[in-house]
């Protein structure tokens, strides 16, 4: 059986086009554009057959199946042909208990999905693979692509430009400078990237990133390319997967360009209507005070939303002041009867370090995450009995510095009460046994 699907506007206008026409807003309105989905004919298929098909293909070696997006080809992109797929064996991330994180704040069913447990360190490689995989598409039918280009607050840029290696297609980066980690910035590099390190900031990046695409040899990668949300969205199917097809009541993700918020929830969307699951949970997305475009139209009910500009945060993935995403990230949450939160510096700082104390490794956009979640305990939006999902982002090395800045009491503006400050002592074991002892 053969699924159909193809690029279509999101604002509802009455077009459609190959998944691989080189186009990113809509002709009539300039809205962005979706994925659509012969929904019809994969509802053929009964939900139980496709709970099985989807674990007889989890985590196994055929090529491309055993991956976590391309386990569900059908629901991400049906027509791309096995041999364009550029996999590096992505999805398939654990979803941990977090058992005693979960007893200290008082929930008994808190998880982890561990979205950065990936090949280049974050959930980008999600999306990257379907994208790249389109263009080795668009290449193989003869289109002339020189290079896969994208802006980046360090993690999309790191996942781009790996896939595009392996696939042997080139790529750039613009990136601002000094505002992404060190081991994010030395990924592309290491890659072979194009990598450009700017006097701006991702928004900047961004601007300039959609002049260059105005050139059509240069392929889009951000996720105002809708390619990018078709392979996000599986890792919802994912965690209900690992719960054995049960949707959980919470589900919470760190937004900055806030397609990852509507990747999830299309996700549980597409579930729903495949018969798979019966609920949705709810979605609540979290955002750094100093980037919070979207818990201020929140507040306001949704009834407007004015971008920012972003102000520096330790969250710098999700720096981002002008999110591409927005509207189509309102409407999901408003489907999902969801909730906003903010975290300040602070918050998101001891967020992270008190997780990381419960054996954890958070990276500082989790951190935000968390701290959302502390706060949702406390003023009881979240009960303790709630099963509760917390999409981890990234992988907590790919910001040691941040770690580093916390331990040693380094971070400008920041209380380390969870601080851990290594000691340092002479050579004998006098000083070692009083140190201990000092500690404990
Ligand atoms: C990209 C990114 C985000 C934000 O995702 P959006 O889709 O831009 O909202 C959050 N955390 C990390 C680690 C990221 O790399
Ligand atoms: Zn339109």
């Amino acid at each position: 059986m053969t699924y159909d699907s193809w690029l279509q506007c999101s604002e509802g206008c009455e077009w459609r086009l190959e998944v691989t026409e080189v186009i990113y807003r809509c002709p009539e309105c300039g809205g962005l554009l979706e994925v659509g989905h012969d929904v019809d004919a994969l509802r053929r298929r009964s939900g139980a057959a496709w709970m099985r098909l989807f674990d007889d293909r989890y985590m196994r070696t055929e090529y491309p199946y055993g991956s976590g997006v391309w386990g569900k080809k059908e629901l991400v992109y049906p027509g791309v042909r096995n041999e364009n797929v550029v996999s590096i064996h992505e999805g398939g991330s654990n979803l941990f208990w977090a058992e005693r994180l979960g007893k200290s704040i008082g929930l008994d069913d808190l998880w982890i999905k561990q979205s950065g447990n990936s090949h280049s360190g974050s959930f980008k490689d999600l999306g990257i693979t379907v994208l790249v995989s389109a263009v080795r598409q668009i290449i193989s039918g003869g289109g002339g692509i020189k290079a896969v280009v994208c802006a980046s607050t360090g993690d999309t840029s790191a996942s781009l430009s790996a896939y595009c290696a392996a696939a042997g297609i080139p790529s750039v980066v613009l990136l601002p400078r000094d505002k992404i980690s060190p081991a994010q910035l030395i990924q592309p590099i290491s890659n072979g990237a194009i990598t450009l390190a700017l006097d701006t900031d991702f928004d900047g990046c961004m601007a300039l990133v959609e002049k260059l695409v105005e050139d059509r040899r240069f392929y889009l990668a951000n996720s105002i390319n809708p390619l990018r949300i078709e392979g996000q969205k599986t890792v919802s199917i994912e965690i209900v997967q690992q719960f054995d097809w049960e949707a959980p009541d919470w589900v919470i993700v760190p937004g900055g360009n806030l397609g990852n918020v509507a990747a999830v929830g299309l996700g549980f969307l597409m579930m729903r209507d495949l018969d798979i699951i019966k609920k949705l949970p709810r979605l609540v997305c979290a955002q750094a005070a100093n980037a919070n475009p979207l818990y201020l139209s929140y507040l306001d009910g949704f009834r407007s939303f004015e971008p920012v500009v972003a102000e520096q945060t330790l969250a710098s993935a999700i720096q981002i002041g002008n999110p591409v995403s927005a509207r189509k990230a309102v409407s999901i949450l408003k489907e999902f009867d969801g909730v906003v939160e903010q975290a300040t510096e602070d918050e998101l700082a001891d967020a992270s370090a008190r997780a990381d104390r419960t054996g954890l490794f958070t990276c500082p956009q989790t951190g935000v995450v968390l701290a959302a979640l502390l706060k949702l305990v406390d003023n009881r939006t979240i009960g303790p009995k709630d099963r509760v999902i917390l999409i981890s982002t990234a992988n907590g090395l790919k910001f040691v510095d941040f770690k580093v800045g916390y331990h040693t009491e380094q971070l400008p503006g920041i209380v380390s009460r969870f601080g851990n400050n290594p000691v340092e002592l002479p050579n004998d074991i006098d000083s070692v046994l009083g140190a201990i002892k000092a500690a404990g």
